[in-house]
């Protein structure tokens, strides 16, 4: 049986078809029941999964079309992020940031708010011009920023059809340089977590929630190779050594060199076997003036679920005006943990991070496991009855509700 990514969930829907092409997006529309799209399978959870036929769209491939003019590129919803990110760089362009991961495609990604890090850098979403999706009739509508629906289907959970390209929007190309510090402790980095996100680009701290927070993955634009990193942040030191930080294998991007954006601001290379699969991911949004109190609130029951915990990453995003976006009118803290696969553990130590994050009302990754119910949700997400309305609006037989997003997340109306 098909799995995702992480294989920890095994697709339920009877059928799977793939689409290389829109008529094809087209074709699996017009046979009646429901439908859904599935991308390159990174999330974790039933999230896609549909009772009727998943449309996998990583057919939908090839290179983008860059319009210099307009700064924008036009790429295909399927397409990895890592194969769009070289075609720029060798046109002279860039994007203004990447998550973890290149090998997420693009439309699976800002589908879902997908972020890298950075105090003034906006989920992936906030890049996109405009997108072209089919709809549940199989026509092939286009929304663009400025109209009335942009901002609930820019990040829209695969709720109201399937997204067959986007103009994103480009920049000239940059050079990155990364170096990693360790010998941070909690009580600088609670007393200043400002400096501390705010030391680069693009800041990620790595912890088990131990003695020291841990290492930090510090990522800047630099003007050329020569430029040097700062020597230390706060009470943390430069690693001279270029290892890679706790719990991130070999397979990560090059350290302590400048180098194109493309190949510094993922943590893992293109060409290798990302992360380390058979894991859980769970991840919560914070507006970023209560960093430090969510911090120390998750601190505070680390001991309860660290033997679960592979890693976590503490990482920033700059408000933006998506509905659906964790990150709406927020500028946010974003505290991610990397499980182990066992689903029972983990489920009961997210009771518990969830109970210590609620006064802050954190707001879950939709990619991720958590478990919000509905009415939590609403609670956390201002604008998610509005979004559920356009979705009604544009499939009003309910060809795309599945069993997550009207049971769990409440985005779809029952039928
Ligand atoms: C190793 C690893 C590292 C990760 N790193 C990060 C990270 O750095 N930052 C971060 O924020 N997240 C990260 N994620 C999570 C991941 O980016 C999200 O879960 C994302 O949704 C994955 O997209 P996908 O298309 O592969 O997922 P899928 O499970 O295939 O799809 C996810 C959702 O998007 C919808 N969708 C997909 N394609 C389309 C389309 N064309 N039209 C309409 N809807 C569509 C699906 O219906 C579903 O609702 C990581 C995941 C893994 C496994």
């Amino acid at each position: 049986m098909p799995q995702n990514w992480a294989q920890n969930y095994t697709y339920a829907a009877p059928r799977i078809v793939t689409a290389n092409s829109v008529d094809d997006v087209r074709a699996a529309l017009a046979e009646p029941g429901p439908v859904h799209a599935l991308g390159t399978r990174h999330s974790f959870t039933d999230v896609p999964d549909t009772p009727g036929t998943l449309i996998d769209v990583t057919g939908l491939e090839g290179p983008a079309v860059i319009d210099a003019e307009a700064g924008t590129a036009r790429v295909t919803a399927g397409t990895r992020y890592a194969v769009v990110a070289e075609q720029l760089h060798h046109s002279g362009f860039a994007l203004h940031n990447m998550g973890s991961l290149p090998h997420i495609n693009v439309g699976g990604a800002t589908q879902t708010a997908t972020h890298g890090s950075g105090d003034a850098r906006g989920v992936l979403s906030t890049a996109v011009r405009s997108l072209r999706y089919v709809d549940a009739s199989g026509e092939l509508r286009e929304v663009s920023r400025g109209d009335a629906d942009f901002p609930a289907l820019v990040v829209g959970v695969g709720a109201f059809g399937v997204i067959v390209d986007l103009d994103l929007e480009i920049e000239p190309d940059y050079l990155v340089r990364q170096d990693v510090y360790h010998g941070l402790t909690w009580d600088a980095l609670l007393a200043n977590v400002d400096a501390v996100t705010g030391a680069g680009d693009s800041v990620s701290l790595f912890s088990r929630w131990d003695e020291a927070p841990g290492p930090l993955w510090v990522k800047r634009r630099v003007a050329g190779a020569e430029v040097a990193a700062a020597d230390a942040i706060l009470d943390a030191v430069r690693s001279p050594e270029n290892v890679s930080p706790l719990g991130m294998g070999d397979n990560i991007t090059e350290l302590g060199t400048a180098g194109p954006w493309y190949l510094r601001l993922p943590h893992f290379r293109a060409d290798s076997e990302p992360s380390r699969g058979d894991e859980i991911q769970s991840e919560y949004f914070v507006d970023r003036a209560h960093a430090a109190a969510a911090l120390a609130a998750v601190r505070e029951i680390a001991d309860g679920f660290r033997e679960h915990l592979i890693v976590t990453e503490v990482r920033t995003a700059a408000a933006d005006e998506l509905w659906l976006s964790p990150a709406y009118q927020r500028d946010s803290v974003i505290i991610h943990f990397t499980w182990e696969n066992r689903d029972a553990e983990v489920r009961a130590a997210l009771v518990d991070i969830e109970a210590a994050l609620a006064p802050f009302d954190a707001r879950p990754h939709w990619g991720k496991l958590h478990l919000f119910d509905r009415e939590r949700l609403e609670a956390v997400v201002p604008r998610l009855a509005d979004a559920r309305a356009v979705y009604e609006r544009i499939d009003p037989e309910g060809r795309f509700v599945n069993a997550h997003l009207v049971v769990r997340v409440g985005l779809r109306t029952p039928r």
